[in-house]
């Protein structure tokens, strides 16, 4: 059964990948109701509904569970628990998101299913970390298992004589340990999968980042990525299959020498995917509308040989009119106020036509 346009979806998480999927979602005739405890949320601009409350407010949730026909979120960091009161309607699911936001879980499970993660260890103290260090060798990142993002809550270990200083810097927070992953590049996957096991995956972008910070997602990828991405799908098909995903999933992955290396998953639309609103028949955010729905597909074929899209960091964002001065310039600017350093406030994507 599919939900007909027409309909509300309500978005948990009120960032931009919620704006922009509230956008995709009305362009196919739905109305999106957002769930954020934020002020004035990005995507509260574009929607047709917006419940300022906490995340583990359940009578608001129930509440906003009453108003929609199915929901979705848009961040992981979210206490699972209080969505349950969403049941069926709430798509992907809390196993996607409960895997997702600790990663010790996450890298069980991706092992379970078969795809390759780097050499890791749980921490939770110096000692453990001591250990790992020397059972992993250097170098080492030091991950917290909740709560981090664009490399946040986390330190590289160089020498063992730095463990302590990492160990400090992370708060002493239940941590893993990782051995450092010599690789040629960066890639993800992005998979959309449907209720009945369908899948669609859009080229993979190859993904430059500074300071843990996406900067550039190019496609076609170079060969060193193109040589690895039917294996990197199958791993990707295979976490999506043993969540029981319905919706965008996003595995993101370093190409190895010996091959693809998952570093790490969101239960969602992402970054490396923006190209795809102008670079892709179809852009993840609506397959992603189309998927939780049960619409048929888009297709997810290149618009243009290739795609380039840049992140607007901090004041980056202030460069808008040199931007705009370029008439082929998809620009985008989520209306996030202040443009604090490290945040993302916009991106740009080109199409490469000749
Ligand atoms: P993450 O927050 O886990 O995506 O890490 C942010 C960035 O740090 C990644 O995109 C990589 O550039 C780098 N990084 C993270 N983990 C590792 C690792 N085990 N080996 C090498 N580089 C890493």
């Amino acid at each position: 059964m599919s939900i007909p346009p027409g309909s509300t979806i309500g978005i948990v998480g009120g960032g931009q990948l919620g704006r922009m999927l509230a956008m995709a979602a009305a362009q196919l005739g739905y109305k999106c109701h957002v769930f954020d405890p934020h002020e004035r949320p990005p995507a509260a601009d574009v929607a047709a509904g917006f419940t300022r409350a906490d995340y583990d407010d359940r009578s608001a949730l129930k509440a906003f569970g009453a108003k929609i026909d199915v929901a979705t979120y848009e961040f992981e960091n979210l206490p699972v628990e209080p969505l349950a009161v969403l049941g069926d309607k709430l798509h992907p699911g809390t196993r996607s998101l409960a895997v997702a936001q600790d990663r010790a879980d996450e890298k069980s499970f991706i092992e379970g299913t078969g795809a390759r993660v780097a050499q890791w260890r749980s921490v939770s103290s110096l000692d453990d970390v001591t250990a790992a260090v020397a059972e992993l060798g250097v170098p080492v990142v030091l991950k917290t298992r909740r709560y981090g993002y664009d490399g946040k809550g986390q330190a590289w270990i160089r020498s063992s004589e730095e463990a302590g200083t990492a160990w400090d810097s992370i708060g002493h927070e239940p941590a893993v340990a990782e051995a450092g992953v010599k690789f040629d590049a960066e890639f993800s996957v992005i998979v959309a999968r449907w209720a009945d096991g369908r899948m669609t995956f859009w080229d993979s972008a190859d993904n430059v980042h500074r300071q843990g910070i996406l900067r550039t997602s190019t496609v076609p990828p170079r060969a060193v990525i193109a040589a690895q991405v039917d294996e990197a799908r199958k791993a990707a098909a295979g976490i999506a299959e043993a969540l029981g995903h319905v919706g965008v999933l996003t595995v993101e992955f370093f190409a190895a020498a010996d091959g693809p290396v998952v570093n790490e998953i969101a239960p969602r639309v992402h970054n490396s995917g923006h190209w795809t609103i102008e670079g892709a028949f179809t852009s993840q955010f609506e397959q992603h509308i189309r998927a939780i729905c049960n619409l048929p597909p888009g297709s997810t074929e290149l618009a243009a040989p290739s795609v380039r899209m840049d992140n607007l960091i901090g004041d980056e964002v202030h460069e808008w009119q040199r931007l705009l001065a370029d008439p082929h310039a998809h620009v985008h600017i989520y209306g996030k106020g202040e443009a604090r350093p490290g945040r993302k406030m916009g991106h740009v994507t080109r199409l490469v036509t000749a």
